[in-house]
């Protein structure tokens, strides 16, 4: 085993989504194998990697920010030197507007290459290194996006649908979780889309859940483009994985989905909440959701409003305003159908009242209940409804072990926030 004691250190701060984390471990990764411990201090370091996100104009400003402090940061020390990493330099690169300096190398979403390159290291395109101490890692089965949503830059950032091959899937889910992770979210852009020769996502999940029966799958993000029973169905055989749909659903008019060129209908929306309340099964859905989009009239609002007070499965809502992203093909088409600020502000309440009445409808349903939780301290944890970070917490009325899997009886619920009395030994 190699000491960590007068080894250099470096520094990752990561931002944005899911699939950034798994990109910050295999940038972690390289920068082990280059000579480097990784610390949590920046003050620590010498190496300071910020992986972006860049992916609508908020994510863009909190980059600006951390980029500023990064800055900061380098001028503060002899030697430090700073990778910009991730989205905003895929989104923007090098403009030659010479606004670059302090910045010692730019590296893609996912370049791990580019890092390899910097730090004078062989490049291994498969490596990951685990940074967090969570108990909940993500595999991810894909990048980039096949589908070309009207609103979206996302293709452009991160370039074209491009699946993992299932060996490569399956053997890297066998590493997260004999490293210890008790929770394996698979995420892609699409990961209805993902298929390798005649595995279909359904089937490469089915594998994942019947290899580590001990461990928690949970899947990230399924377009109702895609969606069909074959995914409830494997729910519904393994009971590892977890009943929980986290689907971008966007709008529910028909009008504004075709704007939005997502490739479905209210009907195909409709067809999959009938799905899951047939499914057998208590299956939680997270939906996000867009308000404000150009041209969106109050009765495209209300059908979106309809939609999902019927949605009996919504146990968390979350709306997004409309971000008019230059690049995207909704810009071209100009700002005459932009809706008023005024007019999205309060879309945007009506949406969080209703998502409200969905996560207290929910709590309703579970209390006295019997369900799954796993711990992630002492005293508090998650239930199988809810995802690491998005959604609420499960409050011991005990302690458990950190990283244990329980059975527990739900005492009562405050919006996502569950209170739990756990059976069993700690
Ligand atoms: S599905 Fe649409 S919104 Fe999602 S990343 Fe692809 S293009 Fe963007």
């Amino acid at each position: 085993m190699t000491s960590d004691r007068g080894r250099r250190a470096a520094c990752i701060v990561t931002l944005g989504c899911p699939r950034n984390e798994v990109d910050s471990e295999s940038f972690a990764a390289v920068i082990r194998r280059a000579g480097y411990r990784i610390v949590r201090d920046p003050d620590e370091a010498v190496l300071l990697l910020l992986n972006t996100c860049a992916f609508i104009a908020p994510a863009v400003e909190e980059s600006v920010e951390a980029v500023s402090e990064a800055l900061a940061w380098r001028s503060g020390g002899r030697g430090r030197r700073f990778v910009l990493a991730g989205c905003l330099p895929g989104r923007f690169g090098d403009d030659g507007s010479g606004g670059l300096e302090g910045i010692d190398a730019l590296v893609g979403p996912a370049d791990t290459a580019s890092l390899a390159a910097f730090l004078g290291v062989d490049h291994d395109a498969r490596g990951r290194s685990r940074i967090s101490r969570r108990f909940d890692r993500y595999l991810k089965i894909a990048d980039g996006c096949l589908n070309r949503c009207s609103f979206c830059v996302l293709p452009a950032i991160r370039g074209p649908f491009r699946p993992e091959r299932a060996s490569g899937i399956i053997a890297e889910a066998d590493d997260l979780a004999a490293s210890g992770a008790r929770e394996i979210g698979v995420v892609a852009q699409d990961l209805l889309a993902w298929r390798d020769g005649a595995m279909g996502p359904a089937d490469l999940v089915s594998e994942l859940a019947s290899r580590h029966p001990d461990r928690w799958f949970r899947l990230y993000y399924l377009n109702p483009r895609r969606f069909d029973e074959s995914i409830l169905e494997a729910m519904t055989r393994f009971r590892n994985l977890a009943p929980y749909l986290d689907i971008p659903v966007q709008h529910a008019s028909d009008r504004v989905l075709a704007r939005m060129n997502r490739g479905y209908g209210r009907a195909a929306l409709e067809r999959i909440c009938d799905m899951v309340s047939h499914a057998g099964l208590d299956i939680a859905c997270r939906f996000t959701v867009i308000a404000g989009y150009p041209g969106e009239t109050d009765g495209d609002f209300e059908d979106l409003c309809s939609f999902l007070r019927g949605a009996s499965s919504l146990r968390s809502l979350v709306a997004f305003p409309y971000w008019h992203e230059e690049g995207s093909v909704e810009y071209g088409r100009g700002d005459g159908d932009l809706v008023d600020p005024a007019i999205v502000d309060e879309r945007l309440g009506i949406l969080d009242s209703i998502g409200e009445e969905a996560a207290e409808a929910w709590g309703g349903r579970l209390t006295g209940r019997r369900i799954s939780v796993l711990a992630e301290t002492s005293r508090r944890g998650r239930t199988v409804f809810d995802a690491p970070m998005v959604d609420g917490s499960a409050l011991f009325t005990s302690p458990v072990r950190a990283g244990a899997f329980r059975e527990a009886i739900v005492e009562g619920c405050e919006g996502l926030s569950t209170t739990v009395t756990v059976s069993g030994g700690n």
